[in-house]
């Protein structure tokens, strides 16, 4: 692990603090989670849910979590054997890695990746193998060569993120498609990282690349309370999928966390059943504050794509000037009193996405109008 040093969250983050800046940087709101999710916890502390819930998540969240995957993608894993409670996504992916990857099997991954991505790749002893996901005039696509060229017979797995950190990229229908053929073409499990899935903007739907022909009994679909519900900090997330690969998933995630969260997965469960309603409303909002940033960010002069998902924009420095996006952030606290994320800290140094992410900047719109408004006001001055 000698190459991974801290992250680019924990790096950006104390800048932000030590300068004052306003931190676009690490994507967290600067809001609570709906009050009686809130209520819900407290409850439960109240009640006593403060000793070792089940190792597979309290009954009441694997059914709800069951019942969230067939309301909105018409599938119903079992909640006894097809959904696992991990402590977040971070885990899930994690634990499906180690319990999955045999040293030196392959690792397909869109790049930029999260940033834990290559670390558990490492972790694994498995072989990461990029596809980058290329700028483009109004977003970022898939290269579909690189697709197909980076499968292999060592490819176990398939590491998906839809929609997609750092970029907002929805993956298309037809992007999904190929990687589902290539996935049973090459016998590969897809691990699929879906915790942006209610965070979508413009009319875009969410498809779980497990809904797709055949792909069921080849996904791990993992998710995450964190994003939904505006709760970062309470790490409580899932997998489902089918009983043998959720199987592989637990034996891992037994000794890693053993269980976790008591009290906040009776609250989850809750939330997961909130009427469509709320769903609706925080992703109109959370695509009203998008288009608060990104205009903010065009009249500053960067460049702008916009973005289809997530909580994050790219924004691009070069007609400004700046042609490195890592000095850019280093810089930005003292040049404008703001902090964003370079988007080459997701890349393989040296690698196309690198190369074609080198001045591009994430900046997050999960924060308030007020928060928003001064960022922007800020960065005027850049000019
Ligand atoms: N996956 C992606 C793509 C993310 O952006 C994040 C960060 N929020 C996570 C996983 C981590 O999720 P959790 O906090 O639920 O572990
Ligand atoms: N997922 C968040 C982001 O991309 C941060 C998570 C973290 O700090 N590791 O900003």
């Amino acid at each position: 692990m000698r190459r991974f040093g801290p992250t680019v969250f924990a790096e950006m983050s104390a800048l932000a603090q030590r300068t004052g800046a306003v931190n676009l940087g690490q994507g967290f709101p600067d809001s609570d989670g709906p009050a009686s999710l809130l209520d819900d916890a407290v409850a439960a502390v109240r009640s006593g849910a403060n000793q070792y819930p089940p190792g597979l998540g309290v009954p009441e969240l694997r059914e709800a979590v069951s019942r969230h995957q067939d309301r909105w993608y018409g599938m119903r894993p079992d909640p006894g054997t097809e959904v696992l409670v991990t402590a977040g996504a971070s885990e899930a992916t994690a634990a499906a890695l180690l319990g999955l990857c045999e040293v030196g099997d392959e690792v397909v991954v869109l790049e930029p990746a999260y940033d834990a991505y290559p670390a558990l790749i490492a972790l694994a002893g498995a072989v990461q193998r990029s596809v980058p996901l290329l700028p483009t005039a109004d977003g970022f696509a898939l290269d579909r060569a690189a697709l197909a060229a980076a499968f292999s017979d060592r490819t176990r797995l398939v590491l998906l993120n839809t929609p997609h950190n750092p970029t907002g990229t929805v993956l298309s229908e037809d992007e999904l498609a190929l990687v589902a053929r290539l996935a049973v073409e090459h016998d590969a499990v897809v691990v699929t990282d879906e915790v942006y899935e209610h965070l979508v903007f413009d009319g875009h739907r969410h498809r779980p690349v497990a809904t797709l022909p055949g792909m069921a009994e080849r996904t791990l679909t993992v998710s995450s309370a964190g994003k939904t519900f505006s709760v970062t900090g309470w790490k409580v997330g899932w997998v489902t999928g089918p009983a043998p690969l959720v199987a592989a998933v637990r034996a891992v995630k037994q000794f890693l966390t053993y269980v976790n969260g008591a009290p906040f997965q009776p609250a989850v469960a809750r939330a997961l059943d909130l009427p469509d309603a709320f769903f609706a409303d925080q992703a109109a909002d959370l695509q009203r504050r998008r288009d608060l940033l990104s205009e903010g960010l065009r009249s500053a002069g960067f460049g702008v794509r916009t973005p289809a998902g997530t909580y994050f924009v790219i924004a691009d420095p070069t007609p400004l000037g700046f042609e490195d996006g890592t000095d850019l952030c280093r810089r930005l606290p003292e040049l404008a009193g703001v902090v964003g994320v370079p988007v080459s800290a997701f890349c393989e140094p040296g690698g196309p996405a690198a190369e074609a992410t080198a001045a591009l900047v994430r900046f997050t719109f999960c924060k308030s109008d007020t928060v928003l408004l001064q960022a922007c006001d800020r960065l005027q001055g850049l000019r």
